[in-house]
């Protein structure tokens, strides 16, 4: 089966939409890890448009926020007064669907968190050494994990070394063997590696390969739907900067 792995959407429709339009026939089931609201303009639309997907979603921390499990004291000002925003526009048919998501799901083959498997709501798992004391967390080889919103592949070698690169996109990783991953697919509504470009990856579980890939987006266009529902400046233009 071929699996189109995406996180972070943050009610980011535009570039939801751009993601699906450029994957169109690589993958059989959505796997979302989880922040699909939050920041962006359109969270109802957003949790619409996945539903009619054959999809598995997590939940993630600005989902939970939106369903009023957590403090958003803990939210910058920005994030905050955009939260406001999405709790006051959720409908109860999203909020209902929002709130059967778990923050963390494995099958035989895979584990996959929103932030990290030993926390699965909090935890950003970006240096090694958050890395390296998360692999005793999960038993499966290959663990996927978003909430950083920057692609990235940390693998736990044979010989206990962890090591962390960027993906290189377009190309087949392999996952078989013996080496083990914490893999984050990047985010699809708001990237935060300077580039500004929707993240996405195609897991393949039959090959065992994961594949990233990233698709420019009507920016633009998702800006101004900010503008009219006037959410704060600097998540309106961190967008275009991809960060
Ligand atoms: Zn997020």
């Amino acid at each position: 089966m071929r699996i189109l792995l995406i996180s972070d959407i943050h009610a980011n429709l535009v570039a939801f939409e751009a993601v699906l339009e450029a994957s169109v026939n690589q993958w059989d089931q959505v796997m979302f890890l989880g922040d699909l609201v939050g920041y962006g303009p359109e969270p109802n639309e957003c949790v619409a448009l996945m539903r009619q997907l054959p999809h598995v979603a997590l939940s993630g921390n600005h989902d939970w926020a939106a369903l009023g499990r957590i403090d958003i004291e803990s939210f910058n000002a920005n994030a905050r007064q955009a939260m406001h925003w999405t709790q006051a526009t959720l409908s109860t048919a999203s909020y209902d669907y929002l709130a059967e998501l778990p923050p963390l799901t494995m099958d035989s083959q895979f584990t996959y968190a929103h932030a990290s498997p030993r926390d699965p709501v909090w935890e950003y798992v970006s240096d090694l050494e958050t890395a390296a004391s998360n692999f005793a967390h999960f038993e499966t080889n290959v663990c996927f994990v978003g909430h950083t919103h920057v692609p990235v592949i940390f693998v736990l070698d044979a010989l206990q070394a962890v090591t962390a690169y960027a993906p290189v996109y377009g190309e087949p990783l392999s996952l078989a063997g013996t080496d083990r991953f914490i893999i984050n697919p990047g985010s699809v509504g708001q990237p935060r590696d300077t580039d500004a470009r929707a993240a996405y990856a195609v897991l393949d579980t039959d090959a065992v390969t994961l594949t990233h890939f990233r698709v420019a987006y009507d920016v633009a266009e998702t800006q101004r739907r900010m503008i009219a529902h006037e959410l704060p400046p600097p998540l309106i233009a961190r967008l275009q900067y991809g960060f």
